[in-house]
């Protein structure tokens, strides 16, 4: 039974007290639950993955709320982890809702595979680890979604290693919370208790970016070298001079400043050839009358 905190009778009558500390089994078939024929899906996508996301399994376990479920495939597809799995799911979850909810993840959705305990889900996983909102007894040694994430990626790279997250209105009973090999908490302000899918996210994302999946956009031009810097300030003294914006004995006064203004950012090789560019147009169009 759940705890009184629990307040579905549907989600109580979910509840499995029964939780079998992973066999180490290799191969989920032996331990999978097939809860029906339709209920079964198997990975469908032929997408890549990269590193060793591929390893990582979201469990949601009693999970109410199928738009929960669809918003956490959106977020595991965005993150480039494919692998769902349910532990007894609501009976009446709504799965028209999870469909709409996970958008263009449906591959996801639709390749999960459902059990019908956690330690079956997670028996053939190196490291369990466990998500919760609850500080309290056995739950004290929580790491946060960073430290974690660099904890799990090495082991990524040896076997399955599952995130486990609870059910919406009661989160993951004692037993399960011991069936984990870590735990973690999202750091929040006063009120702990996130929505399961944006606690789906917070993970899935920290795993992504210590997975060294992210490459950032890099500036293509080079930092701009100190000699074509001071051509460029030279440039613009000599035209700032003949356009009248500056008199001769402000000049340096006035460069000094300007060199300030364009050493505020960190100027590239095109940055600086921009802004001769700039100059050079400007005369062109003072003694000429016309655009180019
Ligand atoms: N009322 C429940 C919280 C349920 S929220 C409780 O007291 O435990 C549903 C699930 O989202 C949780 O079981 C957990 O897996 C995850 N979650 C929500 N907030 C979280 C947080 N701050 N840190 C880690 N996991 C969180």
């Amino acid at each position: 039974m759940c705890t009184s905190k629990c307040n579905r009778a549907s989600a109580e009558s979910k509840c499995s007290r029964e939780m079998p500390i992973p066999s180490g089994e290799k191969g989920v078939d032996k331990v999978r639950d097939k809860v029906g024929d339709k209920d079964h899906h198997t990975q469908s996508s032929d997408a890549p993955l990269r590193g060793d996301l591929d390893n990582i399994r979201i469990v949601l376990v009693g999970t109410l709320y199928g738009g929960n479920v669809g918003s956490a495939c959106r977020a595991m597809s965005n993150m480039g982890i494919r692998h769902l799995r349910l532990v007894a799911p609501d009976a009446a979850l709504d799965w028209a809702e999870a469909e709409k909810m996970a958008v263009h993840a449906d591959d996801v959705l639709a390749a999960r595979e459902t059990f019908a305990t956690l330690g079956e889900a997670v028996a053939d996983c190196v490291a369990v680890v466990g998500t919760t909102a609850r500080r309290g007894l056995y739950r004290q040694h929580a790491l946060t979604p960073r430290e974690t994430a660099a904890a799990v990626a090495p082991l990524a790279a040896t076997g399955p290693v599952a995130i486990v997250f609870g059910r919406e209105d009661c989160g993951l009973h004692n037993e399960e919370v011991a069936c984990c090999t870590h735990l973690v908490q999202i750091p929040t302000a006063a009120y702990a208790s996130l929505n399961l899918a944006q606690a789906v996210m917070v993970m899935v994302y920290e795993l992504f970016l210590a997975a060294g999946s992210f490459e950032p956009v890099r500036e293509k031009s080079p930092p701009a070298p100190a000699a074509l810097k001071a051509r460029m300030i030279g440039i613009w003294r000599d035209y700032l001079g003949e356009i009248g914006f500056m008199e001769p004995a402000m000049a340096d006064h006035m460069m000094a400043a300007m060199s300030r203004i364009f050493s505020r950012g960190a100027l590239t090789e095109d940055d600086v050839r921009i802004l001769m560019g700039v100059v050079r147009q400007s005369r062109w169009a003072v003694a000429n009358g016309e655009r180019s």
